[in-house]
C-alpha cells in the first residue's frame, strides 16, 4: 500500500495516476490529492476534474476503467 510522501495518508490508485501525470513516472513516492493541489497551488476539487476527464476520455492507461 502507497502512502503520501507528504503527509502519510494512503494513495488512492486514481491519486496515484494523476501524480504519475503531473510529476513523470520517474518518481517512486507519490502525493495524495490534498498534498498535489497544495504543490500546484490549486485546489483539490480542480485536480478531481482533471482525474474526471482523464476516465472520460479513457485513454490513459495510467486511469484505471470506471465501469
Ligand atoms: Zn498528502
Amino acid at each position: 500500500m502507497s502512502r503520501c510522501k507528504g503527509c502519510d495518508a494512503v494513495l488512492l490508485s486514481d491519486e496515484i495516476a494523476l501524480h504519475r501525470k503531473l510529476f513523470g513516472l520517474g518518481e517512486q513516492r507519490y502525493l495524495c490529492l490534498d498534498c498535489q493541489a497544495a504543490y500546484l497551488n490549486t485546489t483539490r476539487q480542480r485536480l478531481e476534474q482533471v482525474i474526471l476527464q482523464y476516465h472520460r476520455r479513457g485513454n490513459c492507461v495510467l486511469f484505471t476503467k470506471w465501469e
